[in-house]
């Protein structure tokens, strides 16, 4: 569109009253919202859109101010005067998500039922996650249009595409990764794929030993605990609980407090009773609730963010608690294992993958006591797996 056109669009575009712009406005928007996904990426990129087959004539000139609006926000979705017709733009926080919609909170605490603009929505769960800072538009009802760049997040591998990464949370502070003794018994290896996810998505990693009442005091809890002492020695805290015997759950709540959190953990460790001691208001379903890629369940839960006292905020993700590493590159492993910093660098060769290479700076440090045997090893299981 040329200047001259610009012109006549303004011009004409002042002759209307407010009313019949918004409503000009809104046309225009549901049309660009329901335009193919294919029309939408050639904008994207800039592509030559006069190839594109307009619906609405070829030319501005002699058409109708609509179409005139139309193609100005089809050749160019930045256009100011179209901006400027926008109902309302607030900003919010995304506190449920379902297909295609999601529940936003607006800082004056109301909650508004939205729509997800079509361009986020093919990506959803990517674009879009629970704890996402999103701006909102429009009404009757309202759609999510812009998100904010993450702080922090929590992917995983989507279940049928592994190379897809799914942001199950957005923005969160805290993860508490739990792990339970007995039943199931502690396997301290897992949690190095989780603190791996966590190190990739930035948030605090928290280490919950639930089920405490199950293992007798003395010498045979101290032996089981003790396994955990390389994470403790990386600085991550360490809450042993009981939802039975109430054990740690002040403690951990206290570790929560202020915060934005996500628990995850194999299934049948005890997050959900350990999330209901916490807050019994959020009567989270436990028990026999198959979880994971389980036919059904993830289908069927939407994500939720509750706000619970003490200013903690915890995001329930019923279906994907257990997850795996998303499509990690095997040459990125060694940057999320935090405890490798201080020594990389001083390995011979600049791509060392700290396997099998001579002098490899990780290798020596493990060998001084500087990197704990149990972490290698971990880096060593993870690489092989990827
Ligand atoms: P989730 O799958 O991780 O959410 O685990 P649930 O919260 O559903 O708990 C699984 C089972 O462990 C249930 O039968 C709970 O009653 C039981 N359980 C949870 N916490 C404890 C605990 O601290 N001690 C004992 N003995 N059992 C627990
Ligand atoms: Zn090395």
């Amino acid at each position: 569109m040329n200047y001259k056109d610009t012109l006549e669009l303004k011009a004409r575009l002042a002759e209307l009253n407010a009313g019949e712009r918004t409503k000009l406005y809104k046309r225009a928007s549901a049309l660009r919202r329901e335009r193919q996904p294919s029309q939408r990426r050639n904008i994207e990129t800039n592509l030559d859109l006069e190839s594109l087959p307009l619906k609405l004539g070829p030319s501005s000139r002699g058409g109708s101010l609509e179409e005139l609006v139309l193609e100005l926000i089809l050749k160019d979705e930045s256009v100011e005067v179209c901006e400027t017709q926008r109902p309302v733009i607030e900003a919010g926080t995304v506190v449920w998500l379902g297909s295609m919609r999601c529940r936003v909170e607006l800082p004056t605490g109301m909650v508004v039922d939205c729509r997800i603009a079509s361009h986020l929505a093919a990506r959803q769960q990517t674009d879009v996650a629970v704890g996402d800072q999103v701006w909102i538009t429009g009404d009757d009802p309202p759609w999510v249009e812009k998100v904010e760049p993450r702080k922090t997040k929590l992917s995983r591998p989507d279940p049928d595409n592994a190379h897809i990464e799914r942001v199950v949370a957005a923005n969160i502070d805290v993860v508490v990764v739990v792990v339970s003794v007995v039943a199931p018994p502690l396997h301290p290896r897992i949690l190095d794929r989780y603190l791996v996810a966590i190190e990739y998505g930035g948030a605090k990693p928290l280490i919950c030993v639930n089920k405490l009442d199950l293992l007798p005091e003395g010498w045979e809890r101290d032996a089981e605990l003790s396994q955990l002492s390389p994470y403790i020695e990386l600085g991550i805290p360490v809450v042993c609980a009981s939802t039975t015997s109430h054990e740690g759950i002040e403690d951990l709540k206290a570790h929560l407090a202020g915060k934005l959190c996500v628990f995850v953990g194999h299934s049948g460790v005890g997050k959900s009773s350990l999330i209901n001691s916490l807050f019994p208001e959020l009567s989270i379903a436990t028990g026999s609730v198959s979880e994971g890629y389980g036919r059904g369940t993830h289908t069927t839960t939407a994500s939720t963010l509750h706000r619970v006292g003490e200013g903690i905020r915890i995001i329930d993700t019923p279906g994907v608690r257990s997850f795996g590493l998303w499509d990690m590159d095997r040459r990125d492993l060694h940057l999320y294992f935090s405890d490798f910093r201080p020594h990389e660098g001083s390995c011979k060769y600049n791509d060392c993958s700290h396997t099998h290479e001579p002098k490899c700076g990780i290798k020596s440090a493990v060998e001084k006591g500087l990197i704990s045997p149990e972490r290698y090893d971990a880096y060593l299981r993870l690489f092989d797996g990827l």
